[in-house]
Formats: structure tokens, C-alpha cells, sequence
């Protein structure tokens, strides 16, 4: 469950906050504890990148290129001193599709969608979204997150962090082709990394000769052009509560230092955008990427023959600040994109999982249950052709809130067999949308079918 009230610092830091505010008026921001080494950071941000370049098409444009490095370059040479991280390597690529959306990893690397550009107004407002990814980064809010989130070793993280860039932020699990559209909770950030983010960036910016509120203004931008589907930037970096406000507020106690005056390679680059053929969709482009990728299940490990029935047993797993959920000892837990699948040997394979279940939670932007229930299940026809039509759903209880259930029938892509897709959907207190998909072959959906309910009724909400 996500936090309700949004707070900088850790509570043992209150007094510290106080006296900063008092002389300053600034937010102090402290950056949040993190297991992992700044090194692990560098690491894992230059693993996921390699992954990036092979699945998304760059641009290679030097308009394009002189307008981000500049910014990129400024934002940099304004980062705190007390959050520069000397091994980080900040790297600004273009990724030629249409979204508006942006992305950082750990360690330094930003990738900006074609999109974004083309939708700022000036270039402060892409500086506004490059110093608040940038602030992401100095702050390490990725290990941070996987910190709370996870116990998850380097290794692992790296699957998830991945996943959560191609299957959540930039594209969706279904642009891939998978058969689950894995939703979109453990790697987007929290509110209180967002706010964080926001007010750091707009430090940086003010140092860096960009006036802050244009950050503010991007965001409506980006707000009021998301198109169908809803902004996929909003998606990954939901807002904290009154946004705009709170930047505002920051902003006017903040001096711009050296105001940018010279802003031609913007102009210069949204022209050069302007001439080049349309940017493909992230869906397109991924899609590409794939047909050019191996076969569907890369490790033979799907292998339903093999599947042994759910053990009596119950492994009790916590994720991250959001949830404990208990389910069979004999399932694994396999970080995907943004949501957790736990299934037994031989059941999964890259991105599909044939008996097992998916729990993750996506942002709901103000729906009613029953909508996002709607939504939840029209995603998962995206990715599934075959997928049946839920006949209506029935009241169940999950973590002691009042949630939806259905069955939905399916043939699989991957297998070719007929399955069943039970699906549980509960809105959290912050209105997104916790949901469990408990997937088994038709033939098998009456064994499995207690065992979802047993996992799905052993949720508990962390508060
Ligand atoms: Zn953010």
C-alpha cells in the first residue's frame, strides 16, 4: 500500500527538517535508506541500459543530441554536492517513439521519449522533466524502492527493474507480447520519492538557469496530452497530491541562478523533429524488437508435464511496504515488471506463466472498482486475442476491503490449450488497484481454484 501522507524525512529526521525550514525555507531532502552500494547503483543501471538499447529504437539525431546533452549537461553541474555520486554516469538518449514519457535508471542513464520533446512548450519544459528524472537518480530512489520493496538479490532486481522499463513504464507487458500485462506497482515510484523528486528537481533546475515552475507547466502538459490510455509518464511517477502547487510554493524560494537565455537548440531540435518521419508507437517499436528476439519461451522451462500440484504448505512473502501475501511453498516468487508472479517449476517461461498466480498494483486514476475492474481485464485482452468476456462478477473480500471476482476462459498463445483466468481486483485506500490473476489449465482450474482462493484470502494490507 502506498503512503497517504507524503513526508521528505524519515520521522527520526523531523528536527532536522524544522531547523532547515526555519533558517532556510527550503525542503531538505534527505535521501531514503538504500541496502544497496552506490556501485551496485552504476552496476545495475548499466545492465538494464544495454537492455534498453537492444529493445527500443534510439535516435541519433545531433539536433536532437546538442539540445539534451546541454540540458543534460547543466542539470548535472547543478546536482547538490552531498548527492553527486562521482562514479554515476549520465548518459541522455533519445528513444524515437511518439509517447510522451521519460525514463532514468540507477546510476545515470536517461532515456527521453521523441514524444516528451516534441510536446514541451520550451526547453525548460523538457529540463523540468530531466531534472526530476535526474533527482530520481541522485536520490538512487530505484535501489531505494527495490530496498523496501524487495529481497531481492542484484541479480534478480536487475529482471525486475528491466521488466518494469520495457513491460511497465515504456511500452506495456502486452506491447511485448506476453501473455499477462504485469501491472505497474513495484518500480514505479511511491509519492514520497515523487515529492521528493519534484522538490529537488526544481533545486536543480533553479541552478542550473531553469525557472522551476516550467517543471510544474510540463506536467500539465503532459497531463492534459497523455491521450488514450492515460499519460504513461503519470503511470510511473504518480502525483504526490497538489503537485503543481507544491512546485510553485518551492519555486518562490528559490532564486533562477544565470537565467539560460540562448535556448535556439530546442528550437533548432523540435524543428529537426518536425522533418524527420513520424516516431512508430512503443508498441510498434517493441513489437519490431521482439520479432527480431528468439524463440517465446527462451529457457525451456515452461514445461506443464513437470508442474507439481500446489503444496498444503504456505510461504509467507512480504511485498515491499504494500502487502503480505502466503502461497504454496512449492511456488516461486519471480519478480516481473511491476507485479509478482508466484508459480511452481515448469509453469513459466519469459513473460507467461501457465499455473501460478500474478498479484500486482496498478494506478487508478479516480475509477470505481467495477471500471478498473473493467480496465484490468480489457488489458489483459490486449495482450490475450483469445481471451473470453467475464459473465459478471461476484463480492469478495481481499485485506478486508470489498473486492470483485470472475472467472474468465482463455486459450493460451504460448501453450495452445484451453485455461482459466480467475481474476480479484480490490481498490487500495489510495484508489489504485491491487488485483490477483490465479492462472491453470482448464482441466485443472477446480484443483487450483481453492488454492487462489486461499492465497487471495491470506492478503494482508500494510498500512
Ligand atoms: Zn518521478
Amino acid at each position: 500500500m502506498h503512503r497517504r501522507c507524503a513526508r521528505i524525512l524519515p520521522a527520526v529526521s523531523v528536527g532536522v527538517l524544522l531547523s532547515a525550514v526555519a533558517t532556510s525555507g527550503q525542503a531538505v531532502i534527505t535521501p531514503p535508506s538504500n541496502k544497496y552500494t552506490v556501485a551496485q547503483d552504476l552496476e545495475l543501471g548499466q545492465k538494464a541500459a544495454a537492455e534498453v538499447d537492444k529493445e527500443l529504437p534510439m535516435l541519433r539525431d545531433a539536433a536532437v543530441t546538442t539540445l539534451t546533452t546541454s540540458i543534460g549537461r547543466r542539470l548535472v553541474d547543478a546536482i547538490p554536492q552531498e548527492l553527486r555520486h562521482p562514479e554515476f554516469r549520465y548518459t541522455f538518449q533519445v528513444v524515437n517513439v511518439k509517447e510522451i514519457n521519460a525514463f532514468a535508471l540507477p546510476g545515470g542513464p536517461m532515456y527521453l521519449n521523441r514524444g516528451m520533446i516534441v510536446a514541451a512548450r520550451s526547453e525548460g519544459e523538457v529540463a523540468g522533466v530531466m531534472a526530476h528524472e535526474l533527482s530520481h537518480v541522485a536520490l538512487r530512489h530505484g535501489t531505494a524502492q527495490a530496498t523496501k520493496a524487495t529481497k531481492y538479490e542484484i541479480g534478480t532486481l536487475l529482471g525486475a527493474v528491466v521488466g518494469s522499463i520495457i513491460g511497465g513504464n515504456v511500452g506495456s507487458a502486452v506491447a511485448q507480447g506476453t501473455q499477462f500485462g504485469l501491472g505497474t506497482a513495484f518500480l514505479r515510484f511511491g509519492r514520497e520519492f515523487e515529492r521528493q523528486a519534484d522538490l529537488l528537481g526544481s533545486h536543480i533546475m533553479a541552478d542550473a538557469g531553469y525557472d522551476p515552475l516550467e517543471m510544474a507547466s510540463m506536467f500539465k502538459t503532459i497531463q492534459q496530452q497523455g491521450g488514450s490510455g492515460g499519460p504513461q509518464w503519470l503511470s510511473s511517477h504518480p502525483d504526490p497530491g497538489d503537485r503543481y502547487t507544491a512546485i510553485t510554493r518551492e519555486a518562490a524560494l528559490l532564486e533562477v541562478q544565470d537565467p539560460v537565455r540562448d535556448t535556439r537548440a530546442f528550437t533548432q531540435a523540435q524543428a529537426r523533429l518536425r522533418q524527420l518521419p513520424a516516431a512508430p508507437s512503443t508498441e510498434e517499436a517493441t513489437r519490431k524488437a521482439a520479432g527480431r528476439a528468439a524463440a517465446p519461451v527462451p529457457d525451456g522451462r515452461l514445461d506443464p508435464g513437470r508442474v507439481a500440484p500446489p503444496s498444503s504448505a504456505h510461504t509467507l512473502y512480504t511485498e515491499g511496504d504494500l502487502f503480505r501475501v502466503g502461497v504454496p511453498s512449492n511456488w516461486r516468487e519471480l519478480p516481473g515488471g511491476n507485479a509478482v508472479i508466484f508459480a511452481p517449476d515448469g509453469a513459466y517461461g519469459e513473460g507467461v506463466f501457465t499455473h501460478g498466480v500474478e498479484i500486482g498494483v496498478t494506478p487508478n486514476e479516480a475509477h470505481d472498482l467495477r471500471t478498473a475492474t473493467n480496465e484490468l481485464v480489457a488489458s489483459l485482452a490486449r495482450g490475450n486475442p483469445n481471451l473470453g468476456k467475464p459473465s459478471g462478477y461476484d463480492r469478495v473480500t481481499i485485506g478486508g476491503r470489498q473486492g470483485l471476482h470472475t472467472v474468465i476462459s482463455n486459450v493460451s498463445d504460448t501453450t495452445g490449450q484451453q485455461e482459466r483466468i480467475a481474476v480479484f481486483a480490490v481498490l487500495l485506500p489510495d484508489a489504485s488497484l491491487l488485483h490477483v490473476l490465479g492462472v491453470a489449465p482448464r482441466e485443472r482450474f477446480s484443483d487450483y481454484e481453492g488454492t487462489f482462493r486461499q492465497v487471495v484470502a491470506s492478503i494482508r494490507l500494510m498500512e
